[in-house]
């Protein structure tokens, strides 16, 4: 089995019940990201661009995949961010051949990949990272300006998408009232947002956590939660 453009592969993980809302699914992890959050837990995947020495055979994936038809119920595509890679659309329409649900993760600063991804059915679950207010994406990405790129994800998703998420990870100072305010007017109506807890082990940038930034605590999260569920039909903070 072949794909015509593979897609740069940095590690798998052959089962998971967590990921993949009402799946068993595996994950597979691209490597190279267009952003440096500071709390990124898969650093080593955002530092590589793609070496051929780390990179991961995407037809030794798929004939695993392929073995595992009947046991596993869907794919989850992580990373790295999975819309920078030129060969996402064939592999996607690869495990849609050998039957799988799709979720992709991704930080929606590609739209025009997520547009063809839902024209063409194939991806079944979208969660989308909204890292902060759009005023504060500069922490994220300071090269670039994705403001319009967040907004054009976001109307997609929720015009064309069949089930999704947003997502934030919550962190203090960044993520606050205001800031959750602003962006849960931006996904009004939105079927699920998950605030997230920050995980700490193997971050990005450690040195960004030593000026008293860190998680917010579970009471922030639960007021943070308030404020978002009077935009949103759903909120849960995982
Ligand atoms: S958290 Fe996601 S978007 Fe941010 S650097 Fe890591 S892989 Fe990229």
């Amino acid at each position: 089995m072949s794909v015509a453009k593979d897609i740069c592969l940095g590690g798998i993980q052959k089962c998971s019940l967590i990921d993949f809302p009402g799946k068993v699914s595996c994950v597979v992890f691209v490597t190279g990201c267009n952003f440096r959050c500071p709390y990124c837990h898969n650093p080593e995947l955002v530092k590589n661009n793609g070496s051929p020495h780390r990179r991961l055979d995407n037809n030794i994936i798929l004939n695993f995949l392929k073995q595992r038809q009947g046991l596993l119920d869907g794919v989850v595509i992580s990373g790295g961010e999975p819309t920078l890679q030129p060969g996402l659309f064939a592999f996607c329409q690869k495990l849609k051949e050998l039957g799988y649900a799709v979720k992709l993760d991704t930080n929606g600063t590609r739209p025009d990949v997520i547009r063809g991804l839902l024209r063409a059915g194939l991806v079944d679950y979208i969660a989308m990272d909204i890292k902060a207010a759009l005023v504060d994406y500069s922490l994220f990405t300071p090269k670039d300006s994705v403001a319009s790129k967040i907004q054009k994800s976001i109307q997609l998703i929720m015009e064309f998408a069949s089930a999704y998420e947003f997502r934030t990870t919550c962190i203090k100072p960044i993520i606050n009232e205001a800031s959750v305010r602003s962006i849960a007017e931006m996904i009004e109506g939105a079927m699920l947002y998950a605030l997230q807890r920050l995980r700490k082990t193997r971050v990005l940038r450690p040195d960004f956590f030593e000026n008293g930034r860190g998680t917010c605590e579970d009471s922030e999260l639960h007021h943070l939660r308030s404020i978002a569920l009077h935009f949103v039909k759903d909120c849960i903070i995982r």
